[in-house]
């Protein structure tokens, strides 16, 4: 069982923020901003690639929930998901990186040449 399966399982603590049948979001235990949570379905799915408009569009309500539980809804929020190799997805199991609390950046992804690829 992945390392999600065992959160959202309460087989490995964390810091839960709010949860629903099939979603939960937690703290994230290494933050990159001062607010930083990741939402998960409960269901194990690899990454964004393999989810569906029904998940994404259910997810998509749970994560409008989970900013404004925290109240970062009117200040702004950034949500991220990584894919694959390339994406840095680091945890096979699809998760929303929900980011705010502060002015983000916006200008650095990569140390490839932006202009290079097309
Ligand atoms: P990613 O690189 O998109 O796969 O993101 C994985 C995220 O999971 C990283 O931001 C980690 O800090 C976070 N993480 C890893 N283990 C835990 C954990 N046990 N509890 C909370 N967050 C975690
Ligand atoms: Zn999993």
């Amino acid at each position: 069982m992945c390392l999600f399966c065992k959160i959202a399982k309460k087989e490995i603590a964390s810091n839960i923020i709010l949860e629903d049948e099939e979603f939960i979001a937690f703290h994230d235990i290494n933050p990159k901003a001062p607010v930083h949570i990741l939402a998960i379905p409960k269901q194990h799915v690899d990454s964004f690639d393999e989810a569906d408009s029904l998940l994404m569009g259910k997810i998509s309500k749970f994560i409008q929930n989970v900013a404004s539980e925290v109240k970062i809804q009117k200040s702004g929020y950034r949500v991220i998901t990584n894919i694959g190799e390339n994406g840095g997805q680091e945890v096979k199991h699809l998760h929303f990186h929900v980011l705010g609390g502060a002015k983000l950046k916006w200008d650095h992804f990569s140390d490839a040449d932006p202009q290079g690829h097309f």
